[in-house]
């Protein structure tokens, strides 16, 4: 057994008790897949949390079903990051979802996620899925007006990922998405990551005309309260519609009544970004 702690910040750590440790190193980054009591299997990208057998449907559904059912019918759909493919398999859950693009750096992620953890990777085979192992900024230089919904998994903004906070990047989403298009990224911890959340909404909201954000419980991130931010140039994200449609999607944390309050969220919060 060995505790393993992730420096969420230069002043707070979250500590876990593994049976096991594998480290893989990647071209891109250090991979830890842990072994624990707690969450099942636990994956860690340099040093820090990515996603855990229990805990990660908290993060994928409110990630991805919101966007897709505010979307009037959501066909196309790309995920940048996500590797874990937790995201893709959310995606798929809606019946009108055609294809589903993943555009992830770091081939390697894949790998060990199929290898290590089966129940959130099942559906990154599934034959509407395309895996492109690209950075996502240069992706989406080629592909515009093509998208009806855009989500933005990736990990915080440190290094590659740093840029797919900016307002530069945001651009190029806008214009890959097509009429009535949508983005959801998620936009970090509000309480302990407060400056990487302030900003990616400023940078969002620069860019798009509807922007609406709401929270959610994860465990394993940072203060256990994550963000989501919703942007669409054409369809009032912060419109409560379609709540029926979850009536078709099998799900354990969103329901019509979570949905319905998205935005309820704490005071707090909503002053530090308006
Ligand atoms: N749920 C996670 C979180 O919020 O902590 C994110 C999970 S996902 C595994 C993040 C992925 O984004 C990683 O696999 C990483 O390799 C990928 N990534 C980072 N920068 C990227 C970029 N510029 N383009 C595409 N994928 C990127």
């Amino acid at each position: 057994m060995v505790w393993f702690t992730e420096y969420q910040t230069e002043n707070v750590g979250l500590t876990i008790k593994a049976k096991e440790v594998k480290t893989i190193n990647s071209k891109y980054q250090e991979i830890i897949v842990l072994d624990t009591e707690e969450f099942g299997k636990v994956l860690v990208l340099d040093g820090a949390v990515q996603t855990t057998e229990k805990d990660e449907f908290m993060y994928h559904e409110m990630l991805v079903h919101p966007a897709l059912i505010k979307h009037p019918q959501p066909q196309r759909v790309l995920i940048i990051g996500g590797g874990d493919g937790g995201s893709v398999r959310e995606a798929l859950k809606h019946k009108s979802v055609e294809e589903v693009h993943l555009c992830e750096i770091d081939e390697e992620v894949i790998f060990v996620s199929e290898k290590y953890f089966p129940s959130i990777s099942s559906k990154l085979r599934d034959e509407k899925v395309k895996i492109f192992i690209e950075d996502g900024n240069q992706f989406l230089e080629e592909r515009k007006n093509y998208y009806d919904v855009i989500i933005m998994d990736s990990s915080d903004p440190i290094g590659p990922a740093e840029v797919l906070f900016q307002e530069s990047f945001y651009k190029k989403v806008k214009s890959s998405l097509r009429k009535n298009g949508i983005m959801v990224a998620q936009t970090e911890s509000p309480f302990l990551q407060e400056k990487y959340f302030k900003n990616a909404v400023k940078e969002i909201k620069k860019v798009f005309k509807y922007v609406g954000v709401y929270t959610g419980f994860v465990p394993t991130y940072p203060a256990g309260m994550w963000s989501y931010t919703l942007a669409s140039d054409d369809v009032n994200v912060l419109d409560n519609v379609n709540k029926d449609r979850l009536d078709n999607i099998e799900t354990k944390y969103i329901d019509e009544y979570l949905y319905t309050n998205l935005f309820a969220i704490p005071k707090f919060i909503k002053n530090m970004i308006e």
